[in-house]
């Protein structure tokens, strides 16, 4: 039987094409110190890119722009807090529009987590479920199992179809 692991794949942006051309403040987080002087209170931005790095970039920052308009493994947000056992994370989604992932790309970011050497959960702590409406189209964020279109009251399918 597959994992949820052997679900990890490579998601293309999807969102509007003029955002492509903004640049972000992009922080590529190899080790937990590259969070020093960086992470505070506020949330971030984050893709994990096809090589595997967590790029961070602030939160009003486009995925697009933090991936450098590539594909990637994971986006969403994410937020850090520093206890006594260094850095770890304190919030993380799968919230972007941008490239909408499925719920298995939590394994690539916390692969990416587990490399740098920060803690985390062990799971996306607000995960998000997004469907394509396969009768108007319209993106949806699927809320209590209620697999229903916003718009057009059009059953949305089980499986992760953004793409
Ligand atoms: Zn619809």
């Amino acid at each position: 039987m597959a994992t949820l692991r052997d679900m990890v794949r490579t998601y293309r942006y999807v969102g509007p094409p003029d955002v492509h051309a903004v640049a972000a403040n992009v922080t590529v987080l190899r080790e937990a110190g590259d969070l020093d002087g960086v992470a505070g209170e506020e949330a971030f931005t984050f893709v994990v890119d096809l090589d595997g790095l967590l790029r961070i970039a602030p939160r009003r920052s486009e995925h697009v722009a933090c991936a450098g308009g590539r594909d990637v493994r994971a986006a969403g947000e994410v937020a850090f807090g520093r206890g006594a056992g260094g850095w770890t994370v304190t919030y993380a989604s799968n919230q972007s529009t941008g490239y909408c992932p499925d719920l298995p790309s939590w394994h690539a970011l916390a692969d990416a987590l587990d490399r740098a050497g920060i803690g985390r959960p062990d799971g996306f702590t607000e995960p998000f479920v997004f469907r394509r409406c396969p009768a108007c189209g319209a993106l949806n964020v699927v809320r209590e199992e209620v697999y229903v279109c916003a718009l057009c009251d059009a059953d949305l399918p089980r499986r992760w179809n953004v793409d």
